[in-house]
């Protein structure tokens, strides 16, 4: 790969580091700078979801994760003076990750920097800004980077330019691409890391308490700190005295017994929700923050940016190797920009419920009532439910098959026999094709495993699935007397699915979208 130019990776919080391992796996040169002098120790986000968890199996390093992590069983809301208590409870994912894991975003980065620099032998370039970003009429990109401590600035010529940059993306403004949308006007939350005494609160959940004026949420750090986190429209932020008084005015009113005792980090904030128009112009991608921001709501934000990251890394690693078309990468935008938007809505409906300020509990409580709520709100939070179904190409011609996931959709894992896992199949860092022969068609499968792997056999692997799993895997994925087949992407989503008898089909979607080795 020694003729692929760098690709230039801004900024080195979960969205770059992402990145730059998963580009880093396929073998493609980068290079991830960061205008800071060193990695940021606040803990910020502190939860890890169940695809992000999926995600770090995929990429070798999820059980660093559950090593330390809280496994907490999900959300559990508190209204002010009604017995019922709603929940979130994210056992019921199918999911090999059934908890959102309780991790401090610092943490979660550290461990993405060891994985980048010891399994990848990549260094974060720290103290280093990108200063300049310009594009010619024909696309030609203009690169200059600063190094902070010398003030010495270098040109240069990458690839592409990713802007994980952040919600003040250096990188978007110097493209002047618009971030168009609003604050949550007059409300402030603030968050404080503490530890705590007497803590009366279930330990299993992330609790949300709600009263008229404000609300609060308490959790256990895996540090043995507690996260507690206070929203309202303004007024605990100009309560006289110092925080810890603040805070535990606000927890004493919630009828809490615990103590602040003494916090490690506080911080406050004003919410925003903005979603850029575009993800790419040119050569330069927007990824994670730079793109969208929404509401901590559900503590989805971290999360979305890496499944971005992870959407996009393959793509570009793929058509800088010339292993498939440049319009791939045009899926990126087509396919997240979509799913911020989701965020962003699904935030704004959980604010009705935790943030509505001043508004009836029995009203608040209501909308968790809707039938259905409980199960799809936490799919989506989890990232388990999202699709880009919407977004797929049509085939036409393929018969019609009945049941099992569909082109767009995640594709679900299976136990197989021996305790083995159709997860396990998509460990590599390209497509899986998975062949499912019906009682006759086992020849046909093995044909076209044949012939895939001698066309395409350095980024798709076939697996036929056995005899003595058929069982299980069509009870997931589907059966149909002719057998099928599904192409599953590097990210785990469905990219095409038919019976075996349309391979001819099947051979066209394939010529039409990667270049055969
Ligand atoms: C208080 C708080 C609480 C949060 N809680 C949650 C939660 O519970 N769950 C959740 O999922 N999310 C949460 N989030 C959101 C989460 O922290 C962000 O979504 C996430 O950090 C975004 O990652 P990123 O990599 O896209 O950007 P960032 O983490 O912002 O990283 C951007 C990096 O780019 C660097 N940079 C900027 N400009 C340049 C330049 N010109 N040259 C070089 N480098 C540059 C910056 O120094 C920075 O290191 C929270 C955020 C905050 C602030």
């Amino acid at each position: 790969m020694e003729n692929i130019k760098p690709v230039l990776i801004v900024g080195s919080g979960p969205t770059g580091l992402t990145l730059a391992a998963e580009l880093t796996r396929r073998s493609v040169p980068c290079r991830i700078i960061d205008r800071k002098e060193s990695p940021t120790t606040s803990s910020r986000a502190f939860t890890i979801h169940a695809r992000t968890l999926e995600i770090f199996e995929t990429m070798g390093i999820v059980d660093r994760y559950l090593d330390t992590g809280i496994k907490s069983f999900g959300f559990l809301f508190n209204f002010e003076g009604l017995e019922k208590k709603p929940v979130l409870d994210f056992r019921i994912l199918r999911s090999r990750y059934p908890y959102i894991l309780v991790y401090s975003q610092a943490e979660t980065e550290r461990l993405l920097r060891e994985h980048l620099e010891e399994d990848h032998g990549i260094s974060i370039e720290w103290n280093t800004e990108l200063s300049s970003l310009v594009k010619d009429d024909d696309n030609t990109l203009h690169v200059e980077i600063k190094d902070r401590t010398t003030g010495d600035v270098t040109k240069m010529d990458p690839s592409y330019v990713i802007g994980c940059d952040g919600i003040h993306s250096f990188v978007r403004k110097s493209m002047g691409l618009p971030f168009d949308g609003e604050a949550y006007e007059g409300m402030i939350m603030q968050m404080m890391d503490t530890s705590t005494e007497c803590y009366d609160c279930d330990p299993d959940w992330i609790q949300y308490f709600m009263q008229d004026k404000n609300f609060l949420l308490t959790t256990p750090l895996p540090n043995g700190n507690h996260r507690i986190l206070i929203s309202d429209m303004g007024e605990t932020a100009k309560t006289e005295g110092t925080r810890v008084e603040a805070y535990q005015q606000v927890i004493d009113g919630h009828g809490l017994d615990f103590k602040v005792v003494e916090p490690e980090w506080i911080t406050q904030w004003v919410i925003w929700k903005r979603l850029a128009n575009i993800y790419r112009e040119g050569d330069v991608f927007l990824c994670g923050d730079s793109a969208h921001v929404h509401s901590p709501s559900g503590g989805q934000g971290m999360n979305s940016c890496i499944q971005d990251a992870w959407n996009l890394a393959w793509k570009l690693a793929m058509v800088l190797r010339g292993e498939a078309k440049a319009d791939l990468l045009d899926t990126y935008e087509i396919e997240r920009k979509p799913i911020a938007q989701q965020v962003i809505d699904g935030t704004d409906a959980m604010h009705d419920i935790i943030m509505a300020h001043g508004r009836a509990m029995t009203d608040r409580m209501e909308l968790t009532e809707t039938p259905g709520w409980q199960t799809s709100v936490t799919e989506l939070v989890a990232g388990i439910s999202y699709t880009y179904r919407a977004h797929m190409e049509a085939v036409s011609g393929l018969s019609s098959l009945e049941g099992g996931p569909e082109a767009g959709d995640r594709a679900p894992d299976v136990i197989l026999t021996g305790n083995r896992r159709l997860f396990s199949f998509f460990g590599h860092t390209g497509y899986t094709l998975l062949l499912m022969p019906g009682e006759k068609d086992t020849a046909d499968a093995e044909k076209i495993a044949d012939q895939v792997t001698e066309k395409y056999g350095a980024f798709i692997k076939a697996e036929i699935i056995e005899t003595e799993n058929a069982a299980s895997v069509a009870d997931v994925y589907g059966s149909s007397a002719a057998g099928r087949l599904y192409l599953v992407r590097p990210d785990g989503y469905i990219a095409f699915r038919s019976s075996i008898a349309d391979e001819e089909i099947f051979s066209r979607y394939l010529s039409d979208h990667l270049i055969a080795q």
